[in-house]
């Protein structure tokens, strides 16, 4: 296993600010007053956070149906 095959096979997401490339991580979305870690990708220079508008929308859904759930 090499970082390159990696590379080459995942969609690669660069900070506009530094140029580097975003590492997944854990992020904590607020939503009504609760706080909710998902993966994300985020920039290790400044901390940049980016969110694909479909996939923040979905997480919203999914929030939603979760806390009415309940
Ligand atoms: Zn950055």
């Amino acid at each position: 296993m090499t970082l390159q095959e990696d590379r080459a096979k995942e969609k690669v997401w660069l900070c506009l600010k530094c140029n580097l490339p975003l590492e997944m991580g854990k992020v904590a979305i607020s939503y009504m007053g609760n706080a909710f870690p998902v993966d994300l990708p985020r920039c290790p220079g400044c901390g940049q956070v980016y969110i694909e508008e479909d996939l923040a929308l979905g997480k919203m859904f999914e929030v939603e149906k979760l806390l009415e759930d309940k």
